[in-house]
């Protein structure tokens, strides 16, 4: 590592650092992007949907590059509420996702973040791999710097926290503690090989193109969370997301969670013949807004999930970590030209983010996720009556229609109208 002192040090060669990584290489500033893995991405998870704008906004139609690590720009978006041998399945096929700038591409985190981080390089970024940062170097009150696992020093102006949902950073800078289960979901996923042809046949879908499926209902098994299926070049990443608290409780397993969710009759048609590549797990920070740390200090920026921006309403994450280092980008920027890397000048960083997606989306959904907890309707009751109700709307079982439309408010009135409002209400911020 260089001995002298960088403008910028990020921690985290995620989508979160080396977005802000890029952001300021690019406007000349001196960065050091440092990440524990042996390389990009060696160890980091997603399901994963990549939208493509916030990307974009960094990498100009990184689409089109010969070497773009993506896998299939998604034409086709799928919610299936599910019982044990039933689904409702609600999707949106347009091929106006693929118009202009195409809205999302599945990815594969190893490929991409080597992709990312190689990018961050040709900016003028100085990336290390395999260094673990262990804490913070304070002077005066200040955060001037790092220190390694090796107990090498480095020094910045700035250092940028963007290592992720334990991000040991922010907890060194006295702006959390340790998360609770209730605070994070776990997410394990599969990749399973399968032929393109037999993708494209059992997905629908044209040469090239992609889909997702979200799972939920039984597939949960009563637990706040999802499954979701994706479908990558040569593989479908499978996988489940539940809150930690959740599996602690029920006392299972994410990848005996997973199993279960395999053996369900119409997945396990989507998988059958696939071979399985890698298994992996990650933690996902779902406290929402009210579990955000602080987001600046003096010589200290926190993005990504280290700062807890996540949508998972919405399935975004990397997203708003996209979005969040860039704006941290900008912020040291402008910070530089003033010479100023106080708190004060530092807090541009959150009027940002104010005026963003970021922080508008994850007020707008704070209570969505407690209310579905609130309700534990949405995990049992109500997938069973979507399945039943169409069960009779679809059935010719000789009976009349009139006594279907009875037996169905009948099921309807067992809950009490006011109450599903209730519980339904809420809802709307899922909507939109
Ligand atoms: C199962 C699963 C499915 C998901 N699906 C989606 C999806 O489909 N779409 C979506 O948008 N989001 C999804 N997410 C969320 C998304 O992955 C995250 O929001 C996103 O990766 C956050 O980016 P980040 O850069 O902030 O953190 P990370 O991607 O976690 O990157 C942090 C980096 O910091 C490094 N690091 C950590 N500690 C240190 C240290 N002490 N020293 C040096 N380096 C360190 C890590 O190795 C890592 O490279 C999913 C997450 C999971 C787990």
């Amino acid at each position: 590592m260089s001995e002298d002192a960088y403008d910028a040090i990020v921690v985290g060669a995620g989508p979160a650092g080396t977005s802000a990584a890029i952001v300021m290489a690019k406007a000349g500033l001196k960065v050091a992007l440092l990440e524990r893995g042996e390389y990009p991405g060696a160890k980091n998870v997603q399901g994963a949907v990549l939208y493509s704008r916030m990307l974009h906004e960094i990498v100009p139609e990184f689409w089109k590059e010969p070497d773009a690590p993506v896998e299939r720009p998604v034409v086709e978006q799928k919610t299936c509420i599910t019982t044990e041998d039933s689904w409702i399945t609600v999707g949106y096929k347009s091929l106006k996702f693929l118009e202009g700038v195409p809205n999302c591409f599945t990815i594969i985190r190893v490929k991409f973040d080597r992709w990312y981080a190689q990018k961050a390089e040709a900016a003028g970024a100085e990336v290390f791999t395999g260094v673990t940062v262990r804490d913070v170097v304070k002077k005066d009150g200040k955060i001037v710097g790092i220190k390694t696992s090796d107990g090498d020093e480095l020094m910045a102006s700035v250092v940028l926290a963007c290592d992720g949902v334990n991000s040991i950073l922010a907890q060194k800078a006295g702006f959390r503690g340790e998360l609770k289960s209730s605070e994070v979901a776990l997410g394990a996923k599969e990749v399973i090989a399968l032929d393109p042809k037999i993708i494209e046949d059992r997905f629908a879908l044209n040469p090239g193109e992609g889909a997702t499926m979200e799972l939920f209902g039984s597939v949960t098994l009563g637990m706040l969370g999802y499954g979701f299926i994706y479908t990558n070049k040569e593989s479908v990443s499978l996988g489940v997301g539940c809150k930690l608290s959740e599996y602690q409780k029920k006392g299972i397993r994410p990848s005996d969670h997973l199993e279960i969710l395999k053996s369900h009759p119409f997945i396990k048609k989507l998988i059958s013949g696939g071979k399985t590549l890698e298994y992996s797990a990650h933690l996902i920070p779902e406290g929402g807004i009210r579990s955000m740390p602080p987001l600046a200090a003096d010589g200290f920026l926190v993005a990504g999930d280290a700062a807890q921006m996540t949508n998972p309403a919405f399935r975004e994450g990397s997203n708003l970590a996209m979005t969040s280092g860039k704006l941290a980008g900008e912020t040291v920027i402008e910070a530089k030209a003033k010479g100023d890397f106080s708190k004060a000048a530092l807090s541009a960083y959150v009027d940002k983010l104010q005026k963003s997606y970021v922080l508008k989306d994850m007020e707008e959904t704070m209570y969505l996720e407690e209310s579905v907890e609130k309700s534990p309707g949405f995990l049992d009751f109500y997938p069973k009556l979507a399945c039943d109700l169409a069960h009779m709307r679809f059935s010719a079982d000789g009976q009349p229609k009139k006594d279907h439309l009875k037996k169905a408010l009948a099921l309807v009135r067992k809950r009490g109208f006011l109450r599903i409002a209730r519980d339904l209400w809420p809802l709307r911020k899922a909507a939109v």
